[in-house]
């Protein structure tokens, strides 16, 4: 048997089956049935509700923060995360080109340009290093922030992706965004349940976003969560999200453009019901990833796995292969055998909307791209 053959073998053992193995599918096993029932019972199904608040409220346990806020999705939440930390039109927003398109999007939708740094090796997220050798060259530190030496504009925030779950370089990054006066928001959106240092990531920047979108460790069918230990930056967040209303008993008065990204009870009840199997499906995903980095260790192909001082979520799990023509060879045989594998995202500058954008070298990014492989990575 030949390494990949092998490899499509060992998958089918994992998962029991002859039957096409999907990356990733939900998992539900526990109170969703029961709570989405209740919701429509209630005929509170949709943007306020008791599931909200209580989804809410276990994002902050989960994460370890002062105020949560449900979003519609996590594309909206880090919009308008990056308009909670001061992102203005026409500013710059460092982030990596090695991420799922949603990450630029967002920035782009604050009328505001991505600037693409290099990842690293290691957590193929954000790289500390890349970000200061760019502030050395290209920051301009003055009074209300930073600026772009080379486009004269404001880099108002930094949004590091913990990729697939591995959480990147957290107090390194924190470290030099401090000294450049950038706020950073962390896209979290992969990484619910991963931790920095024994802490939860999303918690650790300014702000932090969660997707619970049906493909991620879980879900909602879609949604998403902004998280702060600054409460006045929550309260704002709930605010802007609800429409920006002035409470007040009957009248409709509004003070700011908010938005209607709000969080309809009836997914948020689906989402108390996955949260309280979060440690479970923990606990399942981490031990596949045992199984599958001491089966790979014979096979002669790299399973990438946490990085020291880190404990990663194992949301999608990855190989990285040989050189781009290995990577291929596996791309094939295994889709045509029934097991689903996906190479890793096109980086952000080669999409027509993002080809204009600043970015550096992109040495690791380069290489991660021609190499990285998602591999079936549900809960059994
Ligand atoms: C899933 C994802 C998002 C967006 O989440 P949605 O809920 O699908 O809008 C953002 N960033 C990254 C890196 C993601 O993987």
């Amino acid at each position: 048997m030949t390494p990949i053959h092998s490899v499509i073998s060992f998958i089918k053992e994992q998962y029991k089956t002859e039957n096409f193995i999907p990356l990733h599918v939900p998992h539900f096993g526990g109170n969703e049935k029961k709570y989405l029932l209740e919701t429509i019972d209630s005929t509170f199904v949709s943007s306020v509700g008791a599931y909200v608040d209580q989804f809410e409220a276990m994002m902050q346990t989960v994460t370890q923060t002062q105020k949560a806020v449900a979003v519609v999705n996590g594309t909206a939440g880090i919009q308008v995360a990056l308009r909670l930390v001061g992102v203005k039109a026409g500013d710059e927003v460092l982030t990596q080109a090695l991420t799922f398109v949603a990450t630029a999007n967002a920035i782009a939708y604050q009328n505001a340009t991505p600037v693409f740094l290099d990842v690293d090796l290691d957590t193929m997220g954000l790289s500390p290093k890349a970000v200061g050798q760019f502030l050395e060259e290209f920051g301009d530190l003055r009074e209300d922030g930073c600026y772009n030496k080379k486009t004269g504009k404001k880099i108002s925030a930094c949004v590091p992706m913990h990729t697939f779950g591995f959480p990147v370089h957290l107090d390194e990054l924190i470290a030099i965004c401090n000294v450049w006066k950038i706020p950073v928001v962390e896209d979290a959106a992969e990484s619910l349940g991963s931790e920095y240092k024994g802490k939860p990531t999303g918690g650790l920047g300014k702000v932090g976003v969660f997707s619970f979108n049906g493909n991620k460790i879980v879900t909602c069918g879609g949604g998403g969560a902004i998280v702060t230990n600054d409460i006045l930056i929550g309260e704002k967040g709930k605010y802007l999200t609800t429409t920006a209303k002035i409470p007040h008993p009957y009248e409709y008065v509004h003070d700011e453009m908010g938005y209607n990204f709000r969080m309809p009870n009836l997914n948020a009840a689906l989402a108390c019901a996955q949260l309280e199997q979060l440690n479970g499906f923990l606990k399942n995903k981490r031990k596949l990833a045992k199984e599958y980095q001491s089966f790979f260790a014979t096979n002669g192909i790299q399973f990438r796995t946490e990085t020291p001082e880190t404990k990663a979520n194992y949301w999608l799990m990855c190989v990285e292969l040989e050189n781009k023509t290995e990577r291929d060879l596996f791309l094939a045989e295994t889709n045509a055998n029934a097991v689903m594998t996906r190479p890793i995202w096109q980086l952000m500058f080669r999409l027509p909307m993002y080809e204009h954008c600043q970015k550096d070298e992109q040495k690791n990014a380069l290489f991660l791209e021609e190499r990285i492989v998602n591999i079936p990575s549900s809960v059994r």
